[in-house]
């Protein structure tokens, strides 16, 4: 993939962050960047080029039983069985049409690893989950037994008659958004629910004896304290899972928490970043070893060391990524592409209806996309190392772009220097410091570039 065209430069200096919370990074470019296209490409197009013997399957399912106060996810709480049932004829139409423009290049595709996500997945029914395995494995051709397959869950819906199937199809890791294990906390975060729903729940998943558990925590959150914080960590430690992801509470546009947040922004901070620095000890402490700023593996065991990472909300970027379900999103070397989404209800009911009627025909092109270049792909490739704790690998980028990290983004590291943000130990990494790492939704933004910046500024929150 080497090229010649340089990055775009950003503009100016960047401007050193005032506060760590700024955008979580997971995937770069944020959706916030796409554009509808008048008539986008023939997916067989697209990845006529690509290779296709690596291939990841996301497939987003956006139903939840509840919407909690601080998801910005795409995802309608309550859908009828009419509307679960019309969703998954459509995406077995989607699949179909998706798998014809992959043969279409005449190689074989073969997918490396698939997850489930939303939205919670387990809102469809055991038997609905039978129907989606069918069409990822039948249609898709995805040996969902054979490879790493995460799906996320919720404690109501992390039923036995649905981890059944989830386990005797092959899940490999079970991820449950737990939040907090005191009730009045996750009232707070408006996702009600008993912790004995909880305890429960997580008996359930370690019973069905899915190779990675992990758990999802929230810090950050109204009248949350180091000891309270500790509760929920020992709460989730005493499951021995092999995972822990801690999320600082963001409040975002359109949730259920905008609208009655008044919290003193530097107070905040001081509180989320008090409790980041005291959960992650805590938990390096209990022999975890931290992945990026979210991300804790419990170490000595398959799911810990890595083996078996299906983390895909963590998505492979630079393999070929596949989304089906509305909402999802496929990579491309060039052209990264998904449908319309949206967080305020009645925007996401009309998306989901909207998909529902999608003819066959109309999958076959990119609906709404983001056009990559070289200066793009680069600054992806930076955001997709820099985050984590393993680092930029500064001589696979030279092999990969002809150009050194340092001289595309000179003022970026320069500013990480400056800050104490990077270690300056290993030649050959560029790696963020621990504090950087508490700063890493932060440093993840500095890395934008402008074209990006612009498409977001400019995006209009529906
Ligand atoms: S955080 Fe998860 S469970 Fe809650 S509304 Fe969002 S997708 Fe659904």
């Amino acid at each position: 993939m080497t090229a010649s065209a340089p990055v775009q430069p950003t503009s100016g200096r960047p401007v050193s962050p005032q506060t760590p919370y700024q955008q979580y990074v997971y995937v770069y470019p944020h959706q916030k960047a796409y554009r509808r296209l008048a008539n986008g490409p023939l997916l067989s197009e697209l990845w006529r080029t690509e290779r296709l013997g690596s291939l990841s399957l996301y497939v987003h399912i956006p139903f939840c039983e509840m919407r909690c106060g601080f998801c910005n996810l795409f995802t309608r709480t309550g859908a009828p069985e009419e509307v679960t049932s019309a969703f998954l004829d459509t995406l077995g139409r989607q699949a179909r049409v998706t798998r014809e423009a992959l043969d279409a290049s005449g190689r074989s595709a073969r997918f490396l690893m698939s997850a489930f996500g939303g939205g919670t997945p387990t809102y469809l029914t055991a038997a609905e989950l039978t129907r989606l395995c069918d069409i990822c494995e039948n249609v898709m051709g995805a040996d969902l037994g054979a490879v790493p397959w995460s799906v996320e869950t919720s404690p109501a819906t992390a039923t036995a008659d649905r981890l059944a199937v989830l386990a005797e199809r092959g899940a490999t890791r079970l991820s449950i958004g737990v939040q907090s294990f005191i009730d009045e906390e996750a009232r707070a975060a408006v996702r009600p629910q008993k912790r004995a729903e909880v305890e429960a729940s997580l008996a359930r998943l370690r019973e069905a004896g899915f190779p990675v558990l992990n758990i999802d925590l929230i810090y950050g959150i109204d009248g949350q304290t180091e000891s309270s914080f500790r509760v929920s960590l020992d709460a989730a430690l005493a499951w021995e899972p092999e995972e822990i992801y801690l999320y600082p509470l963001y409040v975002r546009p359109l949730t259920g928490l905008s609208a009655r947040h008044d919290k003193d922004g530097r107070q905040w901070d001081e509180q989320r970043l008090r409790l980041y620095r005291y959960g992650r000890d805590h938990l390096l402490a209990a022999g975890y070893r931290q992945t990026s700023m979210r991300v804790f593996q419990r170490l000595g065991n398959p799911g810990g060391d890595g083996a078996g990472d299906a983390s895909i909300s963590e998505y492979n970027q630079q393999a070929g990524m596949v989304g089906l379900g509305v909402g999802a999103r496929s990579f491309t070397t060039s052209l990264h592409y998904t449908t319309d989404y949206a967080v305020a209800v009645p925007e996401v009911r009309r998306i989901i209806d909207d998909y529902i009627a999608t003819p066959s025909e109309d999958f076959r092109r990119a609906q709404w996309a983001f056009q990559m270049d070289d200066g793009e792909r680069r600054r992806m490739y930076v955001l997709q190392w820099l985050l984590e704790t393993v680092g930029l690998p500064v001589t696979d980028y030279r092999k990969l772009f002809g150009t050194e990290p340092l001289e595309d983004f000179p003022a970026e590291f320069a500013l990480l220097r400056e800050k104490q943000w990077l270690d300056t130990g290993e030649p050959d990494v560029l790696r963020l410091s621990p504090e950087g790492m508490a700063w890493a939704d932060a440093i993840g933004p500095l890395f934008f570039s402008p074209r990006v910046n612009e498409a977001m500024a400019s995006y209009r929150d529906k």
